[in-house]
């Protein structure tokens, strides 16, 4: 993290919320569902797929956990209505994995069972390591009753050929993602190349597995990686797809697209987006460096 990151993370807080709100607009969809849908139709007009996420702050209460889960049912409503082409991501604490992890259960199973009944996918993100092992619980207790969950695992955890092995034998539905929390060292890579290489490893281990990955990144390097395994295990259209984030190098996203790959764009929505952003501010200072860059930069 360099002295820059860390002065912007730190002054950000202090700009007013209108202008984190204009550079967080190229980012976020919008307060309301109806800005996610807007967004996702959007994309699904440049052939594009979606994955729909509700902001969600830190919750002290059930109350705030079941709420969080009727904002997914409603969200999983509005694709069937609208016929879109997206699925819907998850965090395990914005209903309630740090409450109670049987609420959270529940809470899951309530998301996983409305999107069974539209045919639809829950994905359940990762969060920070002090969530690794009940997520991955959390996703084998859900998995056991529904096919159409799947999870993500970040390539700089040491731990994470460990989890790829155990999730292969059930040919689990993966997001493969680089990782975005600041972790300390004993437990996740540091190094920008061991990271792509552990990466390009673990998806090595996916596919020669028979799991579907969503390849998550923004990296070419790790994108190119992704190309030759790929084609190393002679795969069709249908058996991975590329993720990006929604503002995110859409150059490389259109490259991909005309390349005739599937791709889905996470597209985040909610009230909660200024304290969201704040807080991905704190938890990663470098995305703070992309939100200056953003400012200076005419699209
Ligand atoms: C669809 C999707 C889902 C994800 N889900 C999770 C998850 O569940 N858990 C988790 O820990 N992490 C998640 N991440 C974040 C991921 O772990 C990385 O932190 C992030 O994608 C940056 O890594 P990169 O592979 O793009 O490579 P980097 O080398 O970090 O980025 C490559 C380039 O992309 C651009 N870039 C990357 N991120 C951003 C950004 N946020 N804003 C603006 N520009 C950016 C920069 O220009 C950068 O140079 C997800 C990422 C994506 C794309």
């Amino acid at each position: 993290m360099s002295f820059l990151d860390t002065t912007i993370a730190r002054t950000l807080p202090l700009v007013p919320k209108p202008i984190v709100g204009q550079v967080s607009k190229r980012y976020i969809a919008g307060a309301a569902v109806e800005d996610a849908l807007r967004v996702g139709s959007s994309l699904n007009s440049k052939g594009i797929l979606a994955t729909l996420d509700v902001l969600g702050e830190h919750i002290h209460h059930a109350s705030e956990a079941e709420a969080a889960v009727e904002q997914y049912v409603q969200t999983l409503h509005a694709i069937s209505q609208r016929g879109l082409q997206a699925n819907v991501s998850v965090k395990p604490t914005a209903i309630g994995l740090r409450l109670d992890p049987e609420l959270c259960f529940r809470g899951m199973l309530q998301i996983a069972d409305t999107a069974a009944r539209y045919g639809n996918f829950v994905r359940i993100d990762m969060e920070d390591s002090a969530c690794t092992e009940d997520t991955i619980a959390l996703f084998l207790r859900v998995q056991e009753r529904h096919p159409n969950v799947g999870i993500a695992i970040q390539a700089y955890m040491r731990r994470t050929r460990d989890d790829v092995r155990r999730l292969a034998k059930t040919r689990t539905n993966v997001r493969l993602c680089k990782g975005i929390y600041n972790e300390p060292r004993a437990i996740a890579f540091k190094d920008r190349d061991i990271i792509r290489r552990n990466f390009a490893l673990a998806l090595d281990d996916l596919f020669a597995a028979g799991c579907y990955v969503g390849i998550a990144t923004h990296d070419e390097h790790v994108v190119w990686d992704a190309l030759r395994l790929i084609e190393k295990h002679g795969l069709t259209r249908e058996q991975y797809e590329f993720q990006m984030l929604l503002g995110v190098d859409e150059q490389l996203r259109q490259i991909l697209v005309d390349a005739g790959h599937r791709l889905r764009v996470y597209v985040p929505f909610g009230r909660s987006w200024y304290a969201y952003s704040l807080r991905r501010l704190r938890e990663n200072p470098k995305i703070g460096g992309y939100i200056v860059k953003s400012m200076f930069h005419r699209r």
